[in-house]
């Protein structure tokens, strides 16, 4: 079987597919997609198949919204089975990505989340994703694995 090759496409047009999927824009999705950029790099991975990512967050919106930036990031599917959503009560979201032998563990923590809910009272969720676009790789933090 032959697979296609997430290659480095720019984050503009990358973040057009993810609106086209997902319907609307919001920083959750900008969230979910800088961390799948971040993943395929730090694994050196060529998404789709050969990585699975493990997904820990509450199973509502707005939360949920970063799995549909995940997955267009990524390749990664619900539908191919290696991504999957560990329903959590705690606020964090922890992304844990597995490539081979090596992995990376992600979190989009709550003091930024707090920030996305801020921008969204004062402003509007397209102008969140926005400010949230801005924040570029330090809207997630890296943990150890
Ligand atoms: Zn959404």
């Amino acid at each position: 079987m032959k697979w296609l090759e997430k290659k480095s496409i720019p984050f503009e047009d990358l973040w057009e597919k993810a609106v086209d999927f997902h319907g609307h824009e919001g920083p959750y999705l900008v969230a979910g997609l800088r961390m799948g950029v971040y993943i395929l790099q730090a694994l050196s991975s060529r998404g789709y198949s050969d990585l699975k990512l493990i997904v820990e967050s509450p199973p509502f919106t707005p939360y949920t919204c970063v799995l549909d930036g995940l997955q267009v990031s990524t390749g990664c599917t619900f539908g191919k089975g290696n991504i999957v959503l560990v329903p959590s009560i705690s606020k964090d979201i922890r992304v844990l990505a597995i490539c081979g032998g090596k992995r990376v563990f992600l979190t989009l923590p709550s003091d930024i989340q707090e920030k996305f809910r801020e921008w969204t009272d004062e402003t509007s969720v397209e102008e969140a994703a926005q400010r949230a676009m801005e924040l570029g790789e330090g809207i997630f933090s890296l943990e150890a694995c």
